[in-house]
């Protein structure tokens, strides 16, 4: 799918801003560049190494608006930014896998599927870092649900073809609210 071009930013709130104020707080050793951009990508977001020294991370354009609540950027931000520190890695021979189900764990049918991106390394240095993560997970799944689609075995959320639909819905509820208080 081709990088479809940067977005102006719709959201009530400064998305570089809260990423410069996370970097000094929680990752004051990073040197390396880190830029964002709203775009249509195929997941929710993610983090693309251009070079040692440069990183770009791309939300999907479905988060682009008023309703995005600030907790939730953070949230993704933080998380992208553990990518930095954490990168994938190989499985510890003996170590489960978890992304695959718990039946399917230690079966030799099974492929492997190569370096894992969230090992549980991960996830804890999130907990740490991202106080706000359950209201954040909370609140993509409580809105976005219809919209999106949890892969755990690529480790990724994608986002379906039919999101622009959650954004129409939001603007016809606009109207009706201007309406009603008219
Ligand atoms: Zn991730």
């Amino acid at each position: 799918m081709p990088h479809s071009q940067a977005e102006l930013e719709l959201l009530s709130f400064n998305t570089g801003g809260i990423l410069s104020a996370i970097r000094q707080s929680a990752f004051p050793n990073l040197t390396a560049e880190v830029s964002h951009l709203y775009c249509v990508r195929p997941t929710l977001a993610s983090i693309s190494k251009i070079n040692p020294e440069r990183y770009v991370i791309s939300l999907h354009s479905i988060l682009n608006t008023h309703k995005t609540p600030e907790y939730v950027i953070r949230h993704i931000l933080i998380h992208e930014l553990i990518h930095i520190e954490i990168p994938p890695r190989d499985l510890i021979p003996g170590e489960d896998d978890p992304r695959l189900k718990e039946k399917r764990r230690g079966k030799r049918d099974c492929p492997p599927l190569g370096p894992i991106s969230h090992p549980p390394e991960f996830w804890e240095r999130e907990s740490g870092l991202s106080p706000e993560r359950e209201s954040a997970m909370g609140w993509i799944i409580e809105q976005l649900w219809s919209f999106i689609k949890l892969d755990s075995q690529a480790e990724r959320i994608e986002v379906k073809p039919n999101w622009r639909s959650w954004v129409w819905e939001g603007s016809k509820t606009r109207k009706m609210l201007k309406s009603i208080s008219r």
